[in-house]
Parts: C-alpha cells; sequence; structure tokens
C-alpha cells in the first residue's frame, strides 16, 4: 500500500501541500483533481519519491519512502511526468526501452525488447517503433512516455509480494478521444494486475470513469476525498475551481459527468432534468 500521511511541502515560504492524507491500496486506482496550480503535481512528485515532503511522509508497504534507493523504486514504481524533454535522436523503441534500462534492472535485451514492445502496443504505438521520437506529434509522444513506465512495470525482475505503483500526471492532455479510452483501459489493466495507481487528471469525466476515488485539492488542501458520485458536487467543483459548475447524471447508470457550460448552449439542454435546465440557464444569461 502507499500510504502518505500528513504531507506537506514548503519552499521559498510557500505551502504548495499543506497536510494531505492519502491512501492506494494495491489493484485501486486514485485520480487527484483540482485547479490549475492546487498542488497536484507537487504531490504526485512526492508520492513518487521524487520531492521529500517538508513535514509528514510517504509509507510504501511497510517502508519510509525516504529510504528506498533509486533502485529500489525503479523496481517498486514507474512515473510519467506531466511533460518530459527528449531531444536525443531515439526511436519510439528505444525512449520505450528506457524503461527497463533505468536503475535496478538488468533484463536481458530481448526481454527488454518484447516488453517495450508490448507496451507500445498497448497504447496504439506498435507500427511507429522504429520512427524516431522527435518526430512525432504531441500525443503520440505522451504516449511512448506511457509505453515506457508500462514497460518499467512489466519488466522483472520485481517483488511479486511488494505493492507497485504507477503514478501519471495528466496522462491523456494531449490525447484524442480514441486514445484517451485505450490509454484508460491499459491504466485499468495494470491495476487489475495489482498496481497501486495515482493519476492527476484535468478532466473530470475521465477521472470519474477510471477512479476507484477521487482526490480534490484547492491550495494544497484535501477539499474532499471520495467516489465520484460524492466529490463531482456542484457545491465542492464551484468552490474549487472558482466558477459555477453543474454536474449531472448520464441516464441509466446515473453517473456522474461535468460539462463546461460554455460550450453547451442552453438550447441543447434538453434530457437534463427542470432544475439543471434552470441551473444552467442562469449560468449562461
Ligand atoms: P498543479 O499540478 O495542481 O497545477 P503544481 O503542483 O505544479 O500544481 O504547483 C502548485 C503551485 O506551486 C503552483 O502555484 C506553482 O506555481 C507553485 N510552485 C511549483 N513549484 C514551485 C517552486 N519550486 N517554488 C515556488 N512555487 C512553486
Ligand atoms: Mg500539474
Amino acid at each position: 500500500m502507499l500510504q502518505a500521511c500528513d504531507v506537506t511541502y514548503t519552499i521559498n515560504g510557500s505551502t504548495l501541500v499543506a497536510g494531505v492524507d492519502v491512501e492506494v491500496k494495491p489493484g485501486r486506482v486514485v485520480a487527484l483533481i483540482g485547479p490549475n496550480g492546487a498542488g497536484k503535481s507537487t504531490l504526485l512528485r512526492i508520492l513518487a519519491g521524487e520531492l521529500r515532503p517538508t513535514r509528514g511522509g510517504v509509507m510504501l508497504d511497510t517502508r519510509d519512502l525516504k529510504s528506498f534507493s533509486a533502485a529500489e523504486l525503479s523496481r517498486q514504481r514507474a512515473v510519467v511526468p506531466q511533460a518530459s524533454v527528449l531531444t536525443f535522436p531515439f526511436t519510439v523503441l528505444e525512449v520505450a526501452m528506457l524503461g527497463v534500462s533505468v536503475p535496478g534492472f538488468d533484463a536481458a535485451p530481448a526481454q527488454a525488447k518484447t516488453s517495450a514492445l508490448d507496451a507500445l502496443d498497448a497504447v496504439g504505438l506498435r507500427d511507429l517503433a522504429g520512427r524516431l521520437y522527435v518526430h512525432l506529434s504531441g500525443g503520440e509522444r505522451q504516449r511512448v512516455h506511457i509505453a515506457r513506465a508500462l514497460s518499467q512495470l512489466a519488466a522483472p525482475p520485481y517483488h511479486r509480494d511488494k505493492t507497485r505503483c504507477f503514478l501519471l500526471d495528466e496522462p491523456t492532455s494531449s490525447l484524442d478521444l480514441a486514445h484517451q479510452s485505450l490509454v484508460l483501459a491499459a491504466i485499468r489493466r495494470q491495476a487489475r494486475s495489482g498496481t497501486a495507481i495515482v493519476a492527476v487528471f484535468h478532466d473530470l469525466n475521465l477521472a470519474a470513469a477510471l477512479a476507484d476515488e477521487l482526490v480534490l485539492l484547492e491550495s494544497g488542501r484535501v477539499m474532499a476525498t471520495g467516489p465520484a458520485s460524492e466529490v463531482l458536487r456542484d457545491d465542492l467543483l464551484s468552490a474549487a475551481y472558482g466558477c459555477r459548475v453543474l454536474t449531472n447524471r448520464t441516464p441509466g447508470e446515473g453517473k456522474p459527468f461535468v460539462l463546461p457550460p460554455a460550450i453547451f448552449p442552453a438550447s441543447t439542454a434538453s434530457g437534463l432534468s427542470e432544475d439543471r435546465k434552470v441551473g444552467m440557464q442562469r449560468l449562461w444569461h
């Protein structure tokens, strides 16, 4: 289990994360949501062991993350950062294989190649394996980094008795609809294999579709934690994002969803319940 207790991060007099508790069990997906600057990326980096909290701590199973060596961390968790800069003339396959050439791995080259190709397949990039990374589009590059992390998680040796973690910062921010689904499916599969997952999302609907639990951050603090049905609420989201937000429910399953009001004209609000329609019209007029 990955567990953050009272995690606080202060730098140059600014507190970016304040007293946060998060718990992620193996096989569970937690999504971090909240407005720009809420502290999501900072918290994710702390959970990844890249930043040390100034107060509180992060435990992975029974050990404090700060006692892990770089090699031990590499074997137990993979990270997809918000932005990755890579200017070397690597092919897509070579970048994906970086996942298994990090410290702590001594996979045979053939095995490393197989797991990298499988990971590229999972994100729809197998056909581009020989292409130069720098020639890819933004969305393709984003998927290469996800493949790199997936191959890291797939590669032996890892400790079957220890929790493996997958931490992703806005993994779908550059992706079209089909590739959003593909990446969500890959993350879900990884969760089913017993990995503890934490992912930052801007798209609240994707967060709700994927995660077992949402953590809503605002100014470094947790405003709400729980399933989407409890966290995607008009009052909480409006307060967190500083604008009027109206949630709705899908027909049938009744899952909450959020539409940006500015692009959803009032005249198309048919199908919404009467009080929602009134609420939405108030937003537009
Ligand atoms: P999010 O990912 O939720 O958009 P971040 O965790 O990246 O937010 O950043 C949280 C806040 O901390 C932002 O306002 C950002 O400008 C600020 N911040 C990030 N790094 C530093 C730093 N090294 N020094 C001071 N402020 C920082
Ligand atoms: Mg961020």
